[in-house]
């Protein structure tokens, strides 16, 4: 039989629910495929574990993206800036990456409306990819993190970027939490005193961790700004992976059965 197959490679992986959500969007649309977990130790063999493994298509989680960047035939998009990918797909024998963090995180503020200042929290793989994004779109941008040394990247594609000892803040319309502070533990992404007067100014605020109020959501929707947890962004990141897989267009009845999946409903 020949089936497509599909996989999501990370370490862990065992929590993700991208096999639920893309099998739930293969199912809609009567694809013969089947999207499943593989555990990936050595990040440096992806290429080789993708193509051995027969795979059409696959996306990459924690801690891959840049070996898997790395070791592509071909980076194709706005994941050429970002230097980490999460999506491979097998064109005619060769390894070609894209980043859909990027566009998926774009597709997910857009219910908050027009965003024209954004103060973005973290310097991690998510932060590169938001920020990036933003800018593409003409998006004012700011990076503040924990610690100086992640800061370069930025710095050298023109963001402004700080850690919390230098930080001089602005008003912002949106403040987006990228750190995993809050996801295990209750901490804030950085000082109370920093954060919450940037809140009481901003109108919207988004945590890329989903499925959970953090003390992040928490404070912003105390001081009354809208607030949105990273479900849609990973729905949307699955989106569009899901369209590159099948070289389909995913219409609502695939979205819509993505989400469903995707909630284990
Ligand atoms: P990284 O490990 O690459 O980066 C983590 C960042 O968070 C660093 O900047 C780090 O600061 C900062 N940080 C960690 N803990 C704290 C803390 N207690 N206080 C302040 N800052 C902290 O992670 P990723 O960028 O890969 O992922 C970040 C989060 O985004 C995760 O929670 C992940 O689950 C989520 N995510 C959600 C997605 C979605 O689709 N919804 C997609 C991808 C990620 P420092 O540099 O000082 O160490």
């Amino acid at each position: 039989e020949n089936k497509n197959l599909f996989a999501i490679f990370g370490n862990p992986v065992e929590h993700s629910k991208s096999p639920q959500m893309q099998n739930a969007g293969l199912k809609e649309i009567n694809f013969n495929g089947l999207y499943q977990k593989h555990h990936l130790e050595d990040g440096n063999k992806i290429k080789e574990v993708f193509l051995q493994s027969n795979y059409k298509g696959a996306n990459i989680t924690v801690p891959h993206k840049e070996f898997a960047y790395r070791n592509a035939d071909e980076v194709r998009g706005i994941a050429q800036k970002i230097e980490a990918v999460n999506t491979y797909i097998n064109e005619n024998g060769k390894v070609i990456a894209y980043n859909t963090d990027a566009p998926g995180f774009i597709k997910a503020i857009e219910s908050f409306g027009t965003v024209k200042n954004v103060l973005l929290l973290g310097a991690g793989g998510t932060a590169k990819a938001i920020a990036l994004a933003l800018q593409e779109k003409g998006i004012k941008v700011t990076v503040l993190n924990r610690s100086e040394g992640k800061l370069d990247f930025f710095k050298k594609e023109n963001i402004l970027a700080y850690s919390w000892d230098d930080f001089q803040a602005e008003d912002y319309d949106l403040v987006v939490n990228s750190t995993s502070a809050g996801l295990k533990d209750e901490y804030l992404p950085c000082d109370r005193e920093i954060l919450e007067p940037i809140l009481k100014k901003a109108s919207y605020a988004f945590d890329c961790v989903y499925g959970k109020i953090t003390p992040f959501l928490a404070l912003a929707r105390e001081n009354n700004c809208e607030i949105k947890d990273g479900e849609d962004m990973l729905l949307f990141q699955g989106l569009l992976a899901f369209e590159l897989f099948t070289n389909t267009k995913a219409d609502n009845s695939v979205l819509e059965a993505m989400r469903k999946g995707l909630r284990g409903e």
